[in-house]
């Protein structure tokens, strides 16, 4: 019995260490730039965060968003939290997102998103990455996989994401 207590415990640690590996792996992520290379549209002590969640926007500058609100900039980590405002009933302005290829905001109407890809996402589980160019999403779509959508296609997916909170 105490063996087996001991092999639990074992492997209890183990697992504690595999969390610690993914701590280290999630320092490099895909869609981090170093902060020199991050536009930032926002003003004030708080622009280098989600204008929402407060996450670093360069660690997940290539999924970056923003829009104005009431004649004020924001900028947000991902279309995650550019949904999360909009869910608040708010109309948003001006609506831009990161290309991938170019790390320069465009219009989200001009943006062809790859939805799903094997690059994991920030605050999904489904990725959501987008390119100016159909030739870029597509080399990145033949690399990772995904499906190529509009800016609408992909809120639908971000949408899912709120399902659970929004029911209850
Ligand atoms: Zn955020």
């Amino acid at each position: 019995m105490l063996k087996l207590i001991s092999f639990v415990l074992l492997v209890v640690i183990m697992s504690g260490c595999g969390t610690n590996n993914d701590l280290k792996v999630k320092s490099s992520l895909y869609q981090s730039v170093t902060p020199d290379k991050a536009v930032l549209l926002q003003k004030g002590k708080n622009k280098r965060y989600c204008a929402r969640c407060g996450m670093k926007l360069a660690r997940y500058y290539k999924t970056n968003h923003a829009a104005i609100y009431k004649g004020k900039q924001y900028q947000y980590c991902s279309i995650h939290c550019l949904e999360e405002h909009l869910g608040k009933g708010v109309t948003l302005k001006n609506p831009q997102v990161v290309d991938v290829a170019s790390l320069k905001f465009i219009s989200v109407g001009d943006a062809k998103y790859v939805v799903g890809s094997k690059k994991r996402g920030t605050m999904s589980r489904v990725s959501k990455y987008a390119f100016a160019s159909l030739d870029d999403a597509k080399k990145f779509q033949a690399k990772y996989g995904g499906e190529i959508m509009s800016f609408n296609g992909a809120r639908k997916v971000a949408e899912e994401d709120f399902k659970f909170k929004r029911k209850y």
